[in-house]
């Protein structure tokens, strides 16, 4: 149950922001100790209700339950994470430390990023998307997911509604409601191919529809949409209005006969309605490097841009230095990484396919397999009756001691999310111990 405002209403609820009453009339704050009045007679809650309402992020909460039990010397193998387990290719890493020498680099720069690298961007879109955008359209930020948040930031105001498919990636409601939006989930399961239908999208549009999310590959379900859905979800959404938000973070991970489809080359119209979110985590192994970026029409990214320019400013000129080297090098490390992944992907499909209550489509894109439990909720695993996907995670972590990130982080409970974005030794290791915990099921 969610936080409740000063005024009664509900975040979680689904209702819009209402901004908490302020107390006093002054505007001035007056700073020193903390008085014993203040903490326990004060009226005021401690933590905005804003922030108090957001929850911590499932995925890096089940990765850090995993590692610290890691640290501790159990033998546990966490298929929690969304990160390679490859190191950052060697010319990337080169790029960083000669720019680390170079004073130039050790200043702020232009809070959009270097103009180098929104060159970069909008030649790689070109190379890689088969359109092209003015380097003015970028917006350089501190990973995806600053872009994620800045987009939701510039163009929801309270009480929008930001449709969101479901199973999504667990940072999309946060961000919608930290800029006053509603989430509107529009729910995709098994039989779906976890994929949602404009008719499903039409069914749920209201006068306060402002956007749609959309995610292919998706995290956390790894389904790919195909060009001829990517069009007509496209068209759905430029024919009514609705602001496209479109995540191509995983565009360069697919398999199989799955292709990636740009929504914006598909519908070139939608270019005045519609943000891509990107950045070189994923494609490059850089998580840990933190840029990701944003292109969207003018006056959103100028926007954006003044935000950031309070918020972070520049993203680390070192970083963006490597980025560079990553966009403007060719992709002959990334197809390496995902000839890995996509081996690991069939090895871990057929080992949970292979499991009894388990369904799973195969996941064409990104490194997630996302698997339904719901056959196994209700039996028993050595005297524990789990009846929910989270009760089965901690089932899962307590008895066999390998992590894995249950569908409540994502949407409806009843599935389970793996990534086999990790070593092959563990992976079968860890499927294998799952396989046999949950072969004991009665
Ligand atoms: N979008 C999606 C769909 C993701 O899965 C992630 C990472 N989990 C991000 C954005 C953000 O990635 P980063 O901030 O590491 O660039």
């Amino acid at each position: 149950m969610a936080d409740v405002n000063r005024r009664g209403s509900t975040i979680r609820d689904g209702g819009p922001w209402v901004e908490p009453p302020r107390p006093g009339s002054s505007g001035l704050c007056h700073y020193g100790p903390v008085t014993e009045q203040q903490t326990t007679s004060s009226p005021r809650p401690r933590v905005s209700a804003r922030i108090a309402a957001i929850a911590e992020s499932a995925t890096l909460a089940v990765d850090g339950k995993a590692k610290a039990l890691k640290a501790a010397g159990r033998p546990v193998i966490g298929f929690g994470a969304g990160e390679p387990d490859f190191p950052t290719p060697g010319y990337i890493v080169d790029a960083a430390v000669a720019a680390a020498k170079d004073a130039a680099n050790h200043r702020y720069t232009p809070a959009a990023g270097l103009p180098a690298m929104r060159e970069a961007v909008a030649a790689k879109t070109l190379r890689d998307s088969g359109y092209a955008i003015d380097p003015a359209s970028v917006l350089v930020t501190n990973g995806g997911k600053q872009a994620v948040y800045q987009a939701f930031a510039t163009v929801v105001d309270a009480g929008d509604e930001v449709l969101l498919p479901a199973p999504y990636w667990t940072t999309y409601p946060e961000a919608v409601r930290l800029a006053g939006g509603v989430p509107v989930e529009v729910f995709a399961g098994v039989e779906q191919g976890f994929k949602v239908t404009v008719e499903q999208l039409e069914a749920a549009r209201t006068a306060r529809t402002k956007v749609l999310v959309f995610c292919s590959p998706s995290n956390p379900t790894g389904a790919v949409y195909t060009p001829e859905e990517t069009a007509a979800i496209g068209r759905w959404a430029l024919e009514h209005g609705v602001w496209v938000i479109t995540d191509e973070i995983y565009e360069h991970l697919t398999y199989d006969h799955a292709v990636f489809t740009p929504i914006v080359r598909v519908v070139p119209e939608l270019a005045d309605t519609s943000i891509v979110l990107n950045g070189v985590a994923k494609t490059y192994a850089m998580t840990g490097w933190r840029v990701g970026w944003m292109i969207g029409p003018a006056d959103v990214i100028k926007a954006a841009t003044n935000l950031q320019s309070h918020l972070t400013s520049n993203v680390s000129n070192v970083s963006q230095r490597a980025a560079i080297a990553a966009l403007t090098g060719d992709l002959s490390a990334v197809e390496e990484m995902r000839s890995a992944f996509d081996r690991r992907r069939r090895t871990m499909v057929d080992m949970l396919a292979a499991i009894d209550g388990i369904q799973i489509p195969t996941p064409e894109g990104a490194f997630y397999a996302y698997a339904s439990v719901q056959g196994l909720l209700g039996r028993t695993f050595r005297g524990v009756t789990p009846t929910t996907s989270a009760e089965l995670a901690a089932l899962i972590l307590d008895e066999v001691e390998v992590a894995v990130v249950p569908g409540e982080a994502f949407g409806p409970s009843g599935y389970v999310r793996l990534s086999y974005a990790l070593g092959d030794d563990d992976l079968v290791e860890g499927v294998s111990r799952i396989q046999a915990l949950l072969a004991e099921g009665r």
